[in-house]
């Protein structure tokens, strides 16, 4: 058997096949292009009022995120029993396989040096348990407060550089690639571990109200945590950098998003229930925050956001006690691109799929992804079905409270 790595070609031949199995699955039009000219790639099913939009990648190196949005729309194409519910006119599902896909590319082009595309699953299984070790050992160093600049799981890809991957066809991300390793003092062996795009921007830290921006423009030295705490962030690299220049400025992928959000949201056809936006490690649901906690409102518009919460607080419930994953409850500040996106739309869940650490290699682990698909497979299905009950009620909810408030006012 074949290991399940999915290279960017391998996606790109995998969507094409998946479309031409039935006309459940349809091509969109792109919902924009990369700096380096990639596709983000966008496919519909149904044609009913109740939206949902479900993402992969968001992080580069996050790719069983892809695996699974693939095999969702896998099993839509081939009339799977678990997703019949959806033949009805009620629903439109949005499928962005690949948010990031320079980063995809990036992340997936350096794994292919160890994990080749003919290496049986079974060879598979044993580098990736290795390479799990090494990283739970840089967590340890990390724990016992022993900070060294030596990781473990970054020696293993060590001899993976930015001139061996890619090839031709993508020169111009190698040559930015070559140019940050150069400049930046970024460590080797971190192309697999690649979060951010072809610019070395984290995607999901790129917003403008992120504290790091203000680390940059004092010239401060910040890094990223835990094993990767070898890595600046506050220079375009791998991980958690959040802009490329001295502006702030967002980048296309995400300006993308925002277009394509925002058509759906003045669009007065289209119900927008939920976005679930796909990660890879934690085990972990999150919901908030639903509004910037800064935000100063009248009284009134707080019962809406409390309502608001409520609802996100549900969809959140449902899908991950049946994912059996937990859910953050605490309170955050507005950090991520992904909570930006969450003030606009309702039923954002940020999902994060594998329960064992160790990106991008450990959600391959046998039985770990077998679980992982199975579980948000039935948790993905189950919420789906309940989705358009939730709305409802929801609604209604927000329409008697409009009614009552108007009568207290006269
Ligand atoms: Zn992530």
């Amino acid at each position: 058997m074949e290991n399940k790595i999915l290279d960017y070609r391998q996606v790109l031949s995998k969507l094409r096949r998946i479309e031409n199995i039935s006309s459940n699955i349809k091509r969109e039009e792109s919902i924009g292009y990369t700096t380096y000219k990639l596709p983000i790639l966008h496919f519909t099913s149904g044609t009913g009022k109740n939206h949902i939009v479900l993402s992969a990648s968001q992080h580069g190196c996050e790719i069983i995120t892809t695996n699974f949005l693939l095999t969702v729309m896998e099993r839509i194409a081939e009339d799977s029993k678990q997703f019949s519910f959806l033949k009805s006119n009620e629903y439109t599902l949005h499928f962005l396989p690949m948010i990031n896909p320079e980063g995809y590319l990036i992340s997936t082009s350096a794994i292919r040096e160890i994990i080749k595309k003919d290496l049986s699953n079974e060879e598979a299984q044993k580098v990736y348990s290795n390479y799990v070790d090494l990283y739970n050992k840089d967590d340890e160093d990390v724990k016992i407060k022993l900070n060294t600049k030596f990781k473990r799981h970054q020696q293993f890809f060590g001899h993976i550089d930015p001139y061996v991957i890619l090839g031709s066809k993508f020169k111009y991300i190698q040559k930015s690639l070559i140019k940050m390793y150069k400049e930046n003092g970024i460590p080797e062996g971190t192309l697999a571990i690649w979060h951010s795009n072809g610019n070395g921007v984290d995607l999901n830290q790129n917003m403008p109200y992120n504290p790091k921006i203000q680390a940059i423009k004092e010239g401060k030295t910040l890094y990223s945590l835990l094993r990767y705490n070898n890595i600046e962030t506050t220079k375009p690299g791998p991980i958690g950098c959040p802009m490329k220049g001295k502006e702030f400025e967002y980048e296309l992928e995400n300006k993308a998003l925002f277009d394509f959000f925002l058509k759906l949201k003045n669009n007065k056809n289209i119900e927008l229930c939920a976005y679930m936006n796909y990660h890879s490690t934690g085990g972990i649901v999150y919901y908030k925050p639903y509004k910037d906690v800064n935000d100063v409102v009248t009284e009134n518009k707080m019962k809406y956001m409390d309502l608001e919460e409520v609802y996100n607080k549900k969809v959140a419930e449902v899908y991950a006690n049946k994912a059996k994953y937990n859910i953050v409850n605490s309170e955050s500040s507005l950090n991520c691109f992904n909570d930006l996106l969450r003030m606009q739309i309702p039923g954002n869940l940020l999902i994060e799929l594998s329960k064992v650490p160790g990106n991008p290699l450990s959600p391959y682990l046998d039985d770990n992804y077998d679980k992982i698909i199975d579980d948000n497979l039935n948790a993905l299905s189950y919420t789906l079905q309940k989705i358009p009950e939730m709305n409802r009620i929801k609604k209604e909810y927000i329409k008697a409270r409009k009614e009552k408030m108007h009568d207290e006012e006269r």
